[in-house]
């Protein structure tokens, strides 16, 4: 079994669509696992911020109607037979079933409004198989993809429900929806921005398929992000370690928590390109062992603190008790450097700052930096490289907030002010490929 999971874009025209069905169609029994329609995910959020506000009603059924609109046009491009009626049908009952919800307003709004996006598109791509005579089956993943109390997902449950629709619903290609789920209380819910990355190695996993193939549309992981840096280059290899710190500091085509369900049965995840199946891509496993620089990343909306106190000097319990303002309010810290007399530290979730840093007040001064960036180097056992002396070449033009090394063999990052992000990415680059 194997467990194919198509992006956005990969879903994001009519086009692409019909090239998904050919790659999956080669007789093989697999899970296909889809994102929503480029673009319909972030319309959604916006229509759900629009339901929040009063007096918004027009405005929301207007929202609604334009993506209807969109989603009839696919309809009419995409299928040839009977089975547009079919699909259209489907397309203006879930409309209608949007605008019902958004009525009765329950508690899990968001996450409801949120699924849509990966209810149409499988759906919509399960009737195109269907019309082209490959026996499919979309199979629901709020029934079977759930997270526990901590925000894991619910090993037990997901394996014994998919298994139970796979053995009631028999097909060769199962599609079902990435991203979305039911939390602990049932409700709707999502896996965060990505998800579906997550989605294809949780299933992955659970089966103990033989691969996990994430499909987008670049040509595997790049050395850098091709976002900002113009001729970047595909890595063909990475270990699990590799991926999961490149995905953990921004590597966008890769959700973050990706790696983990596969690499603890061992499996490997390939990344290729929908739009050219023949590139070779990226093969992510546990036999990758090649030393030095792989790739450079970076991660955006970080915020710096910096905690001064002369009462730090020569002192013990000093960090515990700052380690612990930041547990209380449920806020990991990601980098950490200290001196004598001052601590600095990064967050990516400043929603409690507010109320961190009077209590901080309490014992020390606090200096607060936001719109910062962390850029990292990821390569196996980099430390020991001459990654780090080329690394040392940035400073020479550019300030940097702070440096973090030694913390794992596997990464050297360097804090950055955001709108210098683009240029450092660019002159690393040129000094280490
Ligand atoms: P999908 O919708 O298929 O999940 P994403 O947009 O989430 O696609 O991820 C793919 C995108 O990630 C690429 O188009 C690219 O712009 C961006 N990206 C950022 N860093 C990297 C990297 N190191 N290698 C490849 N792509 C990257
Ligand atoms: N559709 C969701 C998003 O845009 C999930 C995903 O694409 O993986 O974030
Ligand atoms: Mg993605």
């Amino acid at each position: 079994m194997k467990v194919l999971k198509f992006g956005g874009t990969s879903v994001g025209n009519v086009e692409n669509m019909r090239q998904v069905m050919k790659i999956v169609n080669d007789g093989e029994q697999k899970i296909v696992v889809l994102s929503a329609m480029a673009g319909t995910t972030n319309f959604l959020v916006e229509l759900y911020e629009l339901t929040k506000k009063r007096n918004e009603g027009f405005s929301v059924k207007h929202k609604i109607d334009v993506l209807k609109e969109q989603y009839i046009d696919v309809v009419e491009n995409l299928y040839k037979t009977d089975v547009k009626k079919e699909a259209m049908r489907f397309v203006r009952n879930r409309f209608g079933k949007i605008y019902q919800a958004i009525d009765e307003n329950p508690r899990d709004l968001e996450g409801y409004i949120l699924a849509q996006g990966e209810i149409l598109s499988t759906r919509l791509f399960t009737y195109l198989l269907k019309e082209n005579n490959i026996d499919a089956e979309c199979i629901p993943a709020l029934e079977f993809m759930r997270i526990d109390m901590n925000g894991e997902p619910d090993r037990f449950f997901i394996k014994k429900t998919l298994g139970y629709y796979m053995e009631r619903y028999p097909a060769t290609i199962y599609v079902t929806q990435g991203y979305i789920c039911r939390d602990f209380y049932g409700r709707i819910t999502n896996l965060k921005r990505g998800g579906s990355d997550y989605t294809a190695s949780i299933i992955g996993s659970r089966l103990r398929a033989d691969n996990i193939q994430i499909w987008t549309d670049v040509d595997g992981f790049q050395n850098n992000d091709p976002r900002y840096v113009k001729k970047t280059q595909p890595i063909s290899e990475l270990s699990f370690e590799e991926a999961a710190e490149l995905a953990y500091f921004g590597a966008k085509i890769l959700h973050p928590q990706t790696v983990f369900p596969a690499q603890r049965r061992n499996i490997p995840v390939y990344l290729k390109n929908t739009l050219d199946p023949k590139a070779k891509g990226t093969r992510i496993s546990s036999d990758v062992k090649a030393n030095g620089v792989k790739a450079i990343a970076a991660k955006d909306g970080i915020t710096a603190i910096k905690i001064k106190s002369e009462r730090m000097l020569h002192s013990h319990g000093y960090l515990h008790k700052i380690f612990e303002v930041f547990s209380r309010h449920e806020t990991p810290i990601d980098m950490i450097t200290t001196s004598e007399v001052a601590v600095s530290l990064t967050i990516d979730n400043a929603k409690n700052l507010d109320k961190i840093v009077p209590e901080l007040e309490n014992f020390a001064k606090i200096e607060v930096d936001q719109e910062q960036s962390i850029v990292c180097l990821v390569g196996h056992e980099i430390t020991k490289s001459n990654a780090t002396y080329k690394l040392f070449g940035v400073l020479k033009d550019h300030t940097v907030r702070m440096i973090s090394y030694g913390g794992s063999s596997n990464n050297i990052s360097i804090l950055v002010d955001t709108d210098k992000k683009v240029e450092v990415l660019n002159k690393l680059h040129k000094l280490v490929f």
